[in-house]
């Protein structure tokens, strides 16, 4: 027995280079060339890695040339390994091989050819959990699950027909069984054996349960280190390692995107001369900071392999190893080229709007009449000019609602008249709450001195802006996309009001003092034409009669305009009084129609409805003028004839009667819409075709049906035809005993 020492090396070329070959068989002849004796080598210890720092070398028949043997020179070992692996079993005594069995760290069983167990060391013990009793004499299989023991018979029987020394199961996942049932993974070798002359197996049996568990968390680190790298070369960013000076050693496909460099090409060279960085300070300060605080974040200009500009937003780390050198330096660079030149549009764009917004400001100010910009639903003061403040007498602050201002001010807004108006009426909440343009609307402003402004509003709505900025409060103001904003415009009519007001004076004497001579005319010339057609006095001659007629024809229409001029004044100095009553409206609208059907043979007047019976809070005198007016001038700008279709229906919901006249005539030209229901206003094709009016009908009609509480609207087209459109509050509560007037 000899105990061998030396370099690791020495032994590698006895072929002692794991355990799984723990005994071998070498012989030599006393020249250094020819086979001699057999010689077992184990190892004393070995590690993980199969490093077998020291072995027993054991000849069981001692030669004496051994020691010399075993110090021979690393070639020559060489050689001898390789015949040694093609020898014949090796030769051992029962007695005295138990002790070196215990020495191995593996299982070591060795099996006679019935597959019993004949001997075990104490690792067997250690690693399958039965006493070295309990193994003796028994079956191989024992070591084994169940369900392979049969297949391991045969195997085992096999091997016993041609023994030599080889690992067990190549490829295959060998599995020990222990004691109390559980099964481990383990690594096996065989070795054919002469115990005692007689031909055994020892296997060397290895639990490898701890290191499958290694290998399998190695696996897992590898994969997760796979896919954290996979996830680095997923982002966009630019993401690279450099060592402490700089020199790439990590380089991301972002990067290879962002700079057009290769991570080839990119490896080891210095990242700001390759990038050619420019840094906000100095490289230096950058550096300082990374050392100091470990980290370091901003925005640095690189140059691509194109030559072109990069600017990116960089975030670096400094990492360190344990006694605290700089070992890396990571970096993520974020390409906000893009984001910048936009960032920069926008500012010139941003002046540029500040200053036309300044010039528009300037302008506005010039103007001697209020205007302002509002927007949203609730009319948010955006921008006004000087004179809108001395028009509200109050400095409405930007982005206050208009009731607000109105009402921490104790402003007030009515109709012309100085009648209480809703705000869903006021021109500008108008326009940004149903987008409405509103033209030359009157209003009069009651300001918080107790003074009174009449002013004429106009109110346009202006295409849906995206964003706002410029002298305003906030600089820069953000509007919801389809925030509606109006353009409002008050034009003080104070001289113009006096003018009408001593105008309607004019007028309303005027049309007084010609009521009394016109009633006088018409009636002598009614009277003569009645009296002659009786018989009575000279027969008259033809041209005679049609003088009178047109005499009766000519002052019908003055009373008509001078009725029509006294209703106008009366409106305007608020001195029409409703004489309002509750009255089905259905047999008053089929009168009225009755009555004008007699006045044409061309046109087909009819009457729709599927309601009997509408009641409805009115005075039925004027609501008969409004209904005489509107299907007259059904008639009259429908010079071809036609049908004339007037329609009732209920609005229950809205507690509404409504009425509408259709017909086929002239139509009102579209630019003309806004301004029809004006005084003295007529469509230029109702000139045109030579109809005659006085432009005052309408502008009535709307005074009276609004004053009723009610709406009067129309659709038209030029050439196809008008619908008026009249709604009427119906009487609250259902009246049943009531009595109706028709
Ligand atoms: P008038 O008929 O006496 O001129 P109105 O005030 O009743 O006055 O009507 C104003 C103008 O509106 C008319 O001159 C005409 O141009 C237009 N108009 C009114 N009703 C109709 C209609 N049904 N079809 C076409 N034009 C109409």
């Amino acid at each position: 027995m000899y105990l061998i020492t030396g370099k690791q090396e020495a032994y590698q070329n006895f072929s002692v280079k794991s355990q799984a070959e723990t005994i071998i068989s070498i012989r030599w002849s006393s020249d250094g060339s020819s086979l001699a004796k057999a010689v077992e080598i184990s190892p004393l210890y070995s590690t993980a890695s199969g490093n077998v720092p020291r072995a027993f070398a054991h000849a069981p028949q001692e030669e004496s040339h051994i020691k010399e043997r075993a110090m021979m020179s690393d070639a020559r070992a060489s050689k001898h390994t390789s015949a040694a692996a093609s020898s014949a079993p090796l030769s051992i005594s029962s007695t005295n091989v138990l002790p070196f069995l215990d020495i191995s760290p593996d299982a070591l069983v060795i099996v006679n050819p019935a597959g019993t167990i004949v001997m075990v060391n104490r690792q067997t013990e250690a690693v399958f959990g039965y006493a070295r009793t309990e193994l003796l004499e028994q079956q191989l299989e024992l070591l084994l699950p169940q369900r392979l023991r049969a297949v391991h018979i045969a195997h085992r029987e096999q091997y016993f027909s041609s023994p030599h020394t080889r690992p067990m199961g190549i490829g295959l996942k060998l599995v020990g069984r222990r004691k109390d049932g559980t099964e481990f993974p383990v690594e096996i070798s065989l070795n054919p054996l002469l115990l005692d002359g007689a031909l055994h197996v020892i296997g060397a049996i290895r639990d490898m349960t701890a290191q499958r568990i290694a290998e399998h968390e190695h696996l897992q680190q590898l994969e997760q280190i796979r896919l954290q790298a996979e996830l680095i070369n997923l982002a966009h960013d630019a993401i690279l390692v450099r060592d402490p000076v700089s020199r790439v050693t990590s380089w991301n496909r972002g990067a290879e995107e962002l700079y057009g460099w290769t991570v080839q090409e990119a490896q080891g060279r210095i990242t700001h001369s390759l990038l050619k960085t420019r840094f906000p300070s100095s490289y230096a300060d950058v550096d300082e900071h990374l050392e100091h605080e470990g980290q370091w974040e901003g925005e640095l200009t690189h140059t691509r392999r194109d030559g072109s500009s990069v600017i990116v937003e960089s975030r670096q780390m400094l990492v360190r190893d344990e006694e605290g050198q700089p070992i890396a330096i990571l970096e993520i660079n974020r390409d906000i080229t893009e984001r910048r030149h936009l960032e920069q549009a926008e500012q010139v764009v941003h002046a540029e709007t500040v200053a036309r917004l300044a010039f528009l400001q300037q302008v506005l100010d010039a103007l001697p009449s209020g205007v302002y910009l509002v927007y949203g639903p609730d009319a948010r003061l955006l921008l006004a000019n000087r004179a809108a403040a001395s028009v509200w007498g109050a400095e409405w602050q930007a982005d206050q609602p208009m009731l607000e201002f109105l009402k921490s001010n104790g402003i007030e807004i009515t109709d012309a008249q100085g009648s209480p108006f809703p705000p869903s009426k006021f021109a500008t909440l108008r326009a940004v709450q149903g987008g409405e343009t509103v033209l030359q609307q009157q209003e009069l402003i009651r300001r918080p001195g107790g003074s009174s402004l009449p002013v004429l509003v106009n109110a346009v709505v202006l295409p849906a802006q995206r964003r706002w900025s410029g002298p305003l409060p906030e600089t820069e103001q953000q509007l919801p996309a389809r925030e509606a904003v109006a353009l409002v415009m008050h034009q003080d009519v104070t001289a113009l009001k006096e003018a009408e007001y001593l105008k309607d004076e004019f007028v309303g004497i005027v049309a007084h003092e010609l009521r009394t001579p016109l009633a006088a005319l018409k009636g002598f010339a009614d009277m003569l034409l009645v009296q002659t057609a009786r018989g009575r006095g000279l027969p008259l001659a033809e041209w005679q009669r049609e003088a009178l007629e047109e005499i009766e024809l000519a002052t019908t229409r003055l009373v008509k305009l001078t009725e029509e001029l006294l209703d106008v004044t009366r409106l305007q100095a608020g001195r029409l009084h409703l004489q309002r009553t509750p009255i089905n409206v259905v047999p008053l609208v089929q009168r009225v129609v009755m009555l004008l059907q007699q006045t044409t043979t061309r046109h087909r007047l009819e009457v729709r409805t599927t309601q009997p019976e509408l009641l409805a809070d009115i005075d039925p005198g004027r609501i008969e003028q409004v209904l005489t007016n509107l299907i007259g001038n059904a008639i009259k700008y429908s010079p071809q004839g036609g049908p004339v279709t007037i329609t009732i229906w209920e609005e229950s919901a809205a507690r509404l009667v409504g009425f509408s006249v259709q017909d086929r005539g002239i139509g009102i030209p579209r630019r003309q819409h806004a301004q029809i229901f004006g005084r003295f206003m007529r469509a230029d094709n109702a000139q045109a075709w030579g109809i005659s009016g006085t432009g005052l009908g309408l502008y009535i009609c709307r005074e009276l049906v609004e004053r009723h509480g009610g709406q009067l609207w129309f659709e038209s087209e030029e050439d196809a035809g008008s619908t008026f459109f009249v709604t009427l509050p119906l009487v609250s509560a259902p009246q049943g005993d009531h009595e109706v007037p028709s």
